[in-house]
């Protein structure tokens, strides 16, 4: 069919992510002449209609000619006819609240909710990164349990996963006081469960987790290996689900790229909304600085100072926040005024630090020199084993190491297309296990360059 195999070509030519958040969660209705896309919510139809649209015709078109089937997009899903079993795509959730299950009333001494009572909506600062995410949390929000469940969110440190989290988890708690919504990392739930088979009271523990209105656990990349953890955690996660109440999840990666879980968990995990947070860009960067000087110091930051701040503190939102305090502090440790200047001299070791940090020149430098060849080289055109394939390790350690994005990367060698540079990230994967020399390589170059 038609859909799949522009899916195919989209996953190919497009960010990760962006394909994950946009692309996947649309579901098709295809006959001979058209092809209905099915968005889960207003959000993501327009962002497809005016990012992906023009592409996916033209693409129909380049393969079926005047046969080619037009293409709309919809609000919908089909999501309420399909079994368990099938994909996540398939299983999506159209927004579409139905009525809520009851709050049920237990009797047990309640779990601490472990809510942050900071981290709410109010204080979480929209932008082109965390859009979707932010949307979908505010639509669980309002409709625990009927909107989307569960809900995964996804994405690097210190982007805003727990702060969202608990956003929805104060929201649901606010609207109804009642509701039992408990937050936990994955550590702690495993932690709990270890304690709990101690002291025989693992009954105990079910109940308690299975007894929620709304369930939090962050982090579930380190369920990874503990298959007790994840054996519980299955029935738990179905207990929930079956009597509609909220679950929701985050990870530092796509819920079928994390390793060491099993499967029926991943595919669970991608039942609902699956929506990515991304690095934030300069204009979010700087208001996220001056909403947290406000609201954390009630300072008011200059822009010169915000926009210096975010334009040398690129990696995270946690970043940000910790050369903020620095500045705050250091201002009124000394009583001097927070200028540019003043901002630059109390940052001057945490950004000679981060300028030891692994940038792409360095990668090249490094693995041209480990086999013996010419950093131009690395840029250059020529296709030869002996280029060729330190070219493609040195594209993944910059994927690895550093946080530029794909399009990036391909820029930095030699104006290279991201398609290239994925490709060559999922070959060097392949290689490290199959080709022994490769693997060996590889080992090296990370070691001499997190050293
Ligand atoms: P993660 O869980 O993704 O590692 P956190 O939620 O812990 O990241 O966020 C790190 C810090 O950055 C927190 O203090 C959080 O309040 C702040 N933060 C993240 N995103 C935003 C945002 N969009 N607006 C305001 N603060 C944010
Ligand atoms: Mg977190």
């Amino acid at each position: 069919n038609f859909w799949s195999k522009c899916t195919d070509r989209l996953e190919n030519d497009l960010p990760q992510q962006q394909f994950n958040t946009w692309i996947r969660p649309l579901q098709s209705v295809e006959d001979a002449q058209s092809i209905r896309l099915l968005a889960p919510n207003q959000f993501v139809l327009n962002w497809v209609q005016n990012h992906y649209l023009n592409d996916i015709t033209e693409y129909l078109q380049s393969i079926a000619g005047a046969n080619a089937p037009s293409v709309s997009l919809e609000i919908g899903s089909r999501a309420a006819v399909q079994s368990p079993q099938e994909s996540s795509i398939e299983r999506i959730q159209s927004f579409k609240p139905t009525p809520a299950a009851p709050i049920r009333h237990v009797d047990e001494a309640p779990m601490p909710s472990n809510l942050n009572p900071n981290f709410v909506f109010d204080t979480f600062v929209e932008g082109k990164s965390n859009q979707l995410a932010r949307a979908a949390s505010i639509q669980i929000g309002e409709n625990p349990g009927t909107a989307y469940n569960p809900l995964f969110i996804y994405g690097g440190v210190g982007l805003g996963k727990t702060h969202l989290m608990h956003a929805v988890g104060n929201m649901i708690v606010k609207t109804n006081p009642k509701a039992r919504v408990v937050y936990v990392h994955s550590e702690g739930f495993v932690a709990q469960m270890v304690k709990a088979l101690q002291h025989n009271t693992i009954d105990d523990f079910k109940r308690r987790f299975r007894s929620v209105n709304a369930l939090l656990i962050d982090d579930v990349q380190f369920f990874a290996g503990k298959e007790r953890s994840q054996e519980e955690f299955f029935h738990t996660f179905n207990a929930l689900f079956e009597s509609q109440q909220q679950i929701i999840l985050s990870s530092d990666r796509f819920p079928k790229e994390v390793s060491g879980l099993e499967e029926r968990l991943k595919s669970r995990f991608g039942w609902g909304l699956t929506v990515a947070i991304e690095p934030p860009d300069l204009e979010t960067r700087v208001a996220i600085l001056k909403s947290k000087a406000d609201q954390l110091f009630g300072v008011d930051l200059p822009n010169e100072v915000a926009f210096f701040i975010g334009k040398r503190v690129r990696s995270n939102i946690r970043e940000l926040e910790g050369a903020l305090r620095r500045i705050i502090a250091n201002a009124e440790f000394t009583g001097r005024a927070i200028t540019q200047e003043f901002a630059k001299d109390a940052l001057r070791d945490m950004l000679a630090a981060q300028d030891k940090q692994v940038t792409i020149e360095n990668i090249q430098k490094t693995v041209a020199e480990y086999f013996k060849i010419r950093t131009s080289e690395l840029l250059s055109a020529k296709r030869s084993r002996t280029i060729a394939r330190p070219r493609q390790i040195a594209m993944a350690l910059a994927k690895e190491l550093t946080n530029h994005s794909l399009p990036e990367i391909g820029e930095a060698f030699g104006g290279r297309d991201h398609t290239t540079v994925l490709y060559a990230t999922r070959k060097i994967v392949e290689l490290k296990e199959s080709d022994h020399r490769v693997e060996e390589d590889y080992a090296n170059l990370l070691r001499t360059l997190t050293s």
